[in-house]
């Protein structure tokens, strides 16, 4: 039976050739194939040739794997076996591997176009990371350069409502402040935008006033809701506690956004602010938001797209928008491990609900600010002298006609931190405003300088910082620099000279 097995084996797959030195074939048995006694081995196929040296060779025998054959039209892959058996003869074994060898050579191409495959993907990968890199740069940086101009448009439109104006221009001034009110929004959209996808924004996690949140908000939207001639409807427990802890300013976005829409979206009915407990316990509270209108609803079809980035209503009604909200809501939420959902009906109303969980304050008591008196109550006679770093001339003269409207203070120009140096090297200073970003010397290096300095009337000169880019980052970066506070632009006037007074009180209360 053995036997049996091992000739079926050797009847199909190999073959036994008997040659002398020159190729000539001796003797054959033809399993593979016919070949004719007293012929040269060579003429039958090129490879033999190799075997006129093997007989000069110290190796008596030698191998040769993989040596491709044609049989009828088909390929066959053959190992050869070369043996000396004299100094004139040599036997041949060739053994039939076709099968062994197409299943690898199957495998290494399988195995080829899979590394093939996977280098694809790992580039494709790249250049989406290399674009989406791209993008964000550009959106920041553009969003960056567009703010400025409108910085100095928002200002001079604040001066000028300062002035004696007739009815129609003062409309008219309110169109310009408008419009440049929803540039600044868009902008900000954008910022916030590029700044999630490069992974750049950070949620706050501080105490914070909740009651005081919901109050800023009933102010805003109670008088919007008016104007547009619509009720608006407040319903929060007083049992929530007043102090919590989370992103106030992320979560007030979202409410605001979702606001914005309701009111956007609604021409007619009300629109209501709700807020509930879902569970509380010593230390946490889940709350759900609600924001509910009674205006044109959202379609099922709709539906599926609302929280795409530029997606916007289709039905033909014209309500400006950038579709750039309820994604980035959506996207703060996700941060924040929140939840946004929505319910409508068309030409009902919709809700947009936020399910959010926050730490209670262990502290419910009132932090209480000293009430500060103004500058002057201080030191009557004293003129305060202010030195501003800033190189773009508009915001020079923006910030230049701000202090006309304040005598107490006296305020020199450096059109670089180099120049600014340099002057508070030769006069006395209260206080340094600094531009972040300006040419040869920037507000960084410029607080590095000061704060280095060997004069204590130097080193200890209050810094407040204006910056275009408003970013956690980069605040907490200047606020570590040693720059006393950080003001982003457009700055208002109000806030400009409330901080102003503060840093120049804190630092003489410090020199005492
Ligand atoms: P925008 O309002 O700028 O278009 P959003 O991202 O805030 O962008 O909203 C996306 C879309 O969702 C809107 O264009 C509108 O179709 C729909 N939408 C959002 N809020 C409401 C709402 N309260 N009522 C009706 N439709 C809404």
């Amino acid at each position: 039976m053995l036997e049996k097995i091992k000739q079926e084996y050797f009847d199909r797959s190999t073959q036994i050739i008997l040659i002398d030195k020159e190729n000539k074939i001796l003797d054959s048995d033809h399993r593979l194939f016919k070949l004719k006694t007293g012929t040269y081995l060579h003429d039958f196929h090129a490879f033999f040739f190799t075997l006129l040296d093997a007989f000069e060779s110290d190796e008596k025998t030698q191998y040769f794997p993989s040596i491709k054959f044609e049989r009828e039209g088909e390929d066959l892959f053959l190992d050869v076996n070369f043996t000396r058996e004299s100094d004139d003869k040599a036997s041949i074994i060739l053994n039939d591997c076709t099968k062994y060898y197409k299943d690898l050579h199957q495998i290494y191409q399988i195995r080829n176009e899979s590394i093939l495959k996977y280098r694809i993907s790992e580039e494709n990968n790249r250049v989406l990371e290399e674009q989406r890199n791209f993008k964000n740069k550009f959106l920041s940086t553009i969003s960056h350069e567009i703010r400025t101009p409108i910085n100095a448009i928002k200002g001079f439109l604040e001066i000028l409502t300062l002035t004696e104006l007739s009815q129609e221009q003062l409309d008219l001034v309110n169109i310009i402040q408008n419009s440049s009110n929803n540039l600044i929004s868009l902008i900000d959209d954008l910022i916030d935008i590029s700044r999630i996808e490069a992974g750049k924004l950070k949620i706050d996690s501080k105490r914070f006033d909740f009651k005081a949140m919901i109050s800023a908000l009933e102010e805003t939207y109670s008088l919007k809701c008016r104007e547009k001639g619509i009720e608006f409807k407040l319903a929060i427990p007083k049992s929530i506690p007043q102090y919590l802890v989370g992103d106030d300013l992320r979560i007030n976005q979202i409410l605001i956004n979702l606001l914005e829409n309701a009111l956007k979206y609604t021409t007619s009915g009300y629109i209501e602010l709700r807020a509930n407990i879902k569970k509380q316990t010593s230390s946490t509270i889940d709350l759900k938001f609600e924001v509910q209108d009674t205006g044109y609803g959202i379609s099922d079809k709709e539906m599926e797209n609302i929280f795409i980035m530029f997606d916007r209503l289709k039905r033909g009604i014209n309500v400006e928008g950038s579709g750039l909200g309820l994604s980035i809501a959506k996207q703060l939420a996700d941060l924040m491990n929140a939840d946004i959902s929505v319910a409508s009906k068309v030409d009902e109303g919709s809700t947009f609900g936020l399910d959010i969980k926050l730490k209670i304050s262990h502290n419910q008591s009132k932090s209480r600010k000293r009430k500060s008196k103004s500058l002057t109550e201080l030191e009557p006679d004293k003129k305060f002298r202010i030195l501003m770093a800033e190189d773009i001339e508009i915001n020079q003269m923006l910030i230049m006609k701000m202090f006309r409207t304040h005598p107490e203070y006296s305020l020199d120009l450096a059109k670089n931190g180099e120049i600014a140096l340099r002057l508070i090297k030769e006069r006395e200073y209260d206080l340094i405003l600094a531009d972040l970003t300006m040419p040869i010397m920037d507000g960084l290096d410029l607080t590095h300088h000061i704060r280095t300095s060997e004069n204590p009337k130097i080193s200890k000169i209050p810094i407040v910082a204006l910056t275009a880019h408003a970013s956690n980052d980069e605040k907490e970066q200047t606020l570590a620099a040693g720059v006393n506070a950080y003001l982003v632009k457009p700055v208002n006037s109000a806030l400009l000279f409330e901080t102003v007074a503060e840093q120049i009180k804190k630092s003489k209360r410090s020199r005492k």
